[in-house]
């Protein structure tokens, strides 16, 4: 399995992942036309879908045009949000699976920063990785736009029961200003400490911080990290207002 990383708009992030055994590609989250083909054209991919993880424009805005461009018919994303993702072919529910190439996919239903999110799981070749959009942050996760409180502590658990090795590929670059917020909330974890230090260090020289990993959002996302819905909802109240 290959990732690649493609900067979108201010701080978005698209991505493409390939089946390296057949060559078979899908884009998750389109959010520009530009940025996307222009990497898709780079790495030589032939694409086959594109999944949307929720209906966001600066997750789906690209979706007609890549969708025109490459002759791609499959356009991904919850069954809720027809209607609200642009080009959308094929409507997926929780538990959903199929296969890329030689990977397998997995669909996860994760409700609260939108109620249509869902987040792609994949595996093969020994990894695991899982695409999760506006829900799970590296360190942090979405606002609650449609979704509850109770809503997005469920998903997270949810997104928290993978594999401790899962690497966690989100929808946004916030980790510097997520990580001083987890800083904040629990001043005394010495992996929001180390994950600060190492996160500048990648942004300095230009870098994206993700992947993550399951193991280090337990450790370090204070959202995961909740131990209820109460504390997750006073803890997204908290950072809404939050200055670093
Ligand atoms: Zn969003
Ligand atoms: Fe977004």
């Amino acid at each position: 399995m290959r990732v690649e990383i493609v900067p979108c708009l201010s701080d978005n992030y698209a991505y493409v992942l390939t089946c390296e055994a057949t060559g078979q590609s899908a884009i998750v989250d389109a959010s520009d036309s530009a940025p996307v083909l222009e990497a898709v054209a780079r790495a030589g991919r032939r694409v086959a879908a594109i999944w949307s993880t929720h209906h966001h424009h600066d997750h789906t805005g690209g979706n007609e045009a890549v969708a025109a461009a490459l002759r791609v018919s499959e356009v991904l994303g919850h069954s809720s949000d027809r209607g609200r993702i642009p080009a959308q072919t094929r409507f997926v529910e929780h538990g959903d699976a199929w296969q890329l190439g030689l990977l397998n996919v997995r669909v996860l239903h994760i409700p609260g920063h939108t109620t249509g999110a869902v987040a792609y799981v994949v595996s093969g070749d020994g990894q695991q990785a899982v695409f999760t959009g506006d829900t799970l942050f590296v360190a942090g996760c979405g606002r609650l736009f449609e979704g509850t409180p109770e809503m997005m502590h469920a998903s997270l658990a949810r997104l928290s029961q993978l594999h401790p090795a899962t690497l966690v590929y989100c929808g946004h670059e916030y980790t510097e200003a997520n990580l001083r917020f987890a800083s904040h909330v629990e001043p005394g974890n010495r992996d929001v400490a180390a994950a600060l230090v190492a996160a500048s260090e990648r942004r300095m020289a230009g870098q994206p911080t993700v992947p993550s990993t399951v193991a280090s959002e337990i450790a370090c996302n204070p959202f995961v990290r909740a131990r209820d819905a109460g504390e997750l909802g006073a803890r997204r109240k908290a950072k809404d207002s939050f200055r670093s």
